[in-house]
Parts: C-alpha cells; structure tokens; sequence
C-alpha cells in the first residue's frame, strides 16, 4: 500500500473518532485511543475501503454488516472495560469489534454462526497480531458454558427478548449489551446482574442484522 494512502487512512480514521464518536458522547480515553489506532478499512473488502471510516455500517458478505463505528463505541462503553475481564462476544462478523475488545480487555471469546465470516475474521486478526481473542463457530445464543463466567457479555446481532443463557453466564458484577427489540428496530439494552437478581436499563434505539439461533429469532 502506498504511504500516502496509509496517511489518508489515519486521517479518516482521526476525523471519525473526532466527528462522530468524541462529539456525540464517547468520552472513555483507552476506547478513543483504540479506535483511533485500529485500521477498521482492513476489516472490510478492497473496494469499500474508502467508506471505512463513514457514519454507517456497510455489508461484509454473507447478507451481514460491519456496524457503524458510532455503535461499536457505544455498545464497548457500555461494557466499562478495565482491562482484566474476560469478554464474551455474541456475532464476530468482520471481527472490528472484536479487535476493540481485545485492546480493552484479557481475553475475548468471540462466537460467529457463518463459517466464512469467522475464517475471515481469524485470518485479518491474526495478521494484525491479535493473540488474545479466541473465536468459535457455534450458536451464540447458548453462550460459551466453558468460558463463563464473563464480566462482560455483547451481542452484535438483534434478539427478540434477552436470550437466557447469556444473563446465566454473566459474572456477578458482569454488563451484557443487547439490542431487543422486532426485525425493523431495536432498543439497546443492558443487563447488569447483581447479587439480588439483574438491572435492564435502556440505552436508546439501534438498527442491527438478526440475532439467530435457539435464544434468538428462528431462521435458516
Ligand atoms: N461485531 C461485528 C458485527 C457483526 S454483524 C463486527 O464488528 O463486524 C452480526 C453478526 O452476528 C453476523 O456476522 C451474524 O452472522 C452473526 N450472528 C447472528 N446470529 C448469531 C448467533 N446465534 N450466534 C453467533 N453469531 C450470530
């Protein structure tokens, strides 16, 4: 790649956490800093590089998308990230998100239905020397029993309710973000569990691709 065309990308890449992230509310340092040094371009195909950094999401294949940057922010803030948890990550698709996690986090188990998507994932985190993100094809909805408990739990993909065995494998403590909510629209929610039974608050509207599986909506 060209040195200038890496400049240009840095550059995109300021002005999105500038313009879109910082502006709207993101204020967390280690998460600006991460999005400001993770090439996001690479997570998409060649000829939709240039609209990597843009305010919407854009497609990955497989009828799936990379989410806007605006929602990654907002959904890790959420998790209140510190550094020593272990992260549960419901959709790898690109693996963008993933990638945040793992700068922010110990370790990040991540679960991908498509095969494809989680190949392609594997292959670009690899060769940006990712080593502690672990992905797994299988159905995220029953989480990862093995891995749990998680201090923080994040569903890339929209359910119509809460799937069950992700509140089970949340930490006492633990944060899980999930958009609920019918196929057209959802409402970003998160669960906080507690010694006493589970928080819900309500962190505004969303627009995400189908959760499916058991826990999620029924689908091919
Ligand atoms: N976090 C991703 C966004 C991916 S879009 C990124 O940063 O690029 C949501 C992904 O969820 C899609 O790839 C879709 O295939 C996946 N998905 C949908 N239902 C799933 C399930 N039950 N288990 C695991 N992945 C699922």
């Amino acid at each position: 790649m060209a040195m200038s065309h890496k400049l240009d990308f840095s550059r995109s890449r300021k002005r999105m956490v500038d313009e879109q992230i910082a502006s709207r509310g993101i204020e967390n340092v280690r998460l600006l800093d991460a999005l400001n040094n993770i090439p996001r371009h690479l997570f998409v195909e060649e000829a939709l590089q240039d609209q990597a950094y843009n305010d919407y999401p854009l497609p990955i294949g497989e009828k799936q998308t990379i989410s806007q940057p605006y929602m990654v922010a907002l959904m890790t803030e959420a998790l209140e990230l510190r550094g020593g948890e272990r992260v549960l990550e419901i959709g790898t698709g690109s693996g963008y998100q993933a990638a945040i996690l793992a700068e922010l986090a110990e370790w990040v188990y991540s679960i991908e239905r498509i095969r494809s998507l989680a190949n392609r994932a594997r292959k670009i985190l690899c060769e940006l020397n990712y080593y502690n993100i672990e992905i797994r094809v299988s159905d995220g909805t029953r989480g990862w029993k093995e891995k749990a408990p998680f201090q923080a739990i994040t569903v890339t993909a929209g359910a119509p309710e809460v799937p069950q065995p992700l509140v089970d494998q949340l930490a006492v403590g633990g944060r899980l973000v999930v958009p609920i909510g019918d196929v057209f629209s959802q409402t970003l929610i998160r669960v906080i569990r507690t010694e006493e039974g589970i928080e819900r608050e309500d962190l505004g509207g969303c627009h995400f691709v189908r959760l499916i599986g058991k826990y999620g909506w029924q689908g091919e």
